[in-house]
């Protein structure tokens, strides 16, 4: 399916409007890409009012062709700075003020500009797009659900071989190979993948620890294709499990499958997490569920929407969140159970389909 460009900067001219904005320089590269179908490195757009201009250099003029031919372009003279040249270029517009956006531009670009364009007010607004970004449209759907498929494809094929003398980082390294050879552009981020004790830590990196040194292993990772991004986390069990383990492994799972049922359009954000921390307090690990319940994610793997305490928001149809409680017991073990839904009109449909139940996750 081929995104409806046009469609998206439709809703952005709505949105300025919507938030009385005379125009917005768009910084942050992912913006430019979701607005354009332009993926290079080095390019801004200029949203005025009910039309856009790419501004963009040389490098990037063949691509700009090919991926979005119907755009004004403004090609920078190669001996100068992209921001330079765009401060150059916005001094011909015969502008009050510029809008930036705040999340992206960095202090010393936000005084170039203002050193340049000295008759043209700055004005700070960040997460317009963000914020437009936050509903997936048809085209979106469909590319993160590719992104899903070579994920838990390239899960399936490193559990079947997985041993017990491999270590972290093969696994790791295993699950890029496979998503690689799935067709994917590589992992979603870097994979954690956690032996024991080591599962407690949410972000380690990869070590040399191998499978049978312990009962069990934590995976969380995921797959990029094109674009789109997936993010899901599972564990495995590799050997004679505690009870302890098995426990905390049911509490995690319950709070995740309440929280999933709960998601639906209008439900707040905080309320979805309240009900799988509920969970997890109840059976006396409250204090140890240490981070939010979910996040949003596609052309980034951490975008506006969070499900955590305060986001006092409404889930709306078509967001994709992560769904992804966990138990962290710091020197022993730690358990999280992530799933990628997305919030449809009545309700939800979760995207990934990789087996949970404790008696499926045995090695
Ligand atoms: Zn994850
Ligand atoms: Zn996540």
């Amino acid at each position: 399916m081929i995104p409806d460009f046009s469609r998206r900067r439709e809703r952005l001219f709505r949105e300025l409007k919507d938030r009385k904005l005379p125009n917005l320089l768009v910084t942050c590269p992912h913006n430019v890409t979701y607005l354009t179908g332009f993926t290079g490195e080095d390019g801004y757009l200029f949203a005025n009012k009910d039309k856009v201009t790419i501004l963009s250099d040389a490098r990037y003029e063949e691509q700009l062709l090919q991926e979005c031919p119907l755009d004004p372009v403004f090609i920078r003279d190669a001996t100068i700075t992209m921001i330079d040249a765009t401060a150059k270029w916005l001094a011909t517009q015969k502008l009050q003020n510029v809008c930036v956006e705040s999340q992206t531009i960095t202090l010393a670009q936000w005084e170039k500009l203002r050193g340049q364009i000295e008759n043209i007010r700055l004005e700070s607004c960040g997460g317009v797009i963000e914020r437009l970004r936050e509903r997936k449209d048809a085209s979106e759907i469909e590319a993160i659900e590719r992104a899903v498929s070579i994920a838990e494809r390239s899960f399936v094929s490193v559990r079947a071989m997985l041993t017990g003398d491999m270590s972290e980082k093969t696994v790791a390294d295993q699950l890029e190979y496979s998503i690689r050879k799935l067709g994917g552009t590589g992992s979603a981020f870097k994979s954690i993948v956690g032996v024991g004790s080591r599962a407690a830590l949410p972000h380690g990196r990869p070590s040399a620890k191998r499978m049978d040194d312990d009962a069990f292993v934590l995976i969380d990772w995921g797959a990029k294709e094109d674009l789109y991004l997936s993010d899901m986390t599972r564990v495995i069990i590799t050997g004679k499990p505690t009870s302890k383990l098995q426990k905390v492994y049911q509490t995690v799972l319950s709070a995740q499958e309440a929280a999933i049922r709960a998601i639906r359009p209008g439900i707040l954000m905080s309320e979805v997490d309240a009900i799988a921390r509920g969970i997890i307090e109840k059976a006396g690990f409250g204090k140890r569920f240490t981070h939010s319940l979910g996040h949003s994610f596609g052309l980034q793997i951490h975008e506006s929407v969070r499900l955590a305490k305060g986001q006092e928001r409404p889930l709306e149809a078509d967001m994709v969140v992560t769904v992804e409680p966990g138990i962290y017991i710091p020197g022993i073990l730690g358990v999280r159970i992530e799933d990628d839904v997305l919030v449809t009109k009545s309700g939800n449909r979760v995207l990934t389909s990789l087996p949970k139940q404790w008696d499926e996750i045995q090695r």
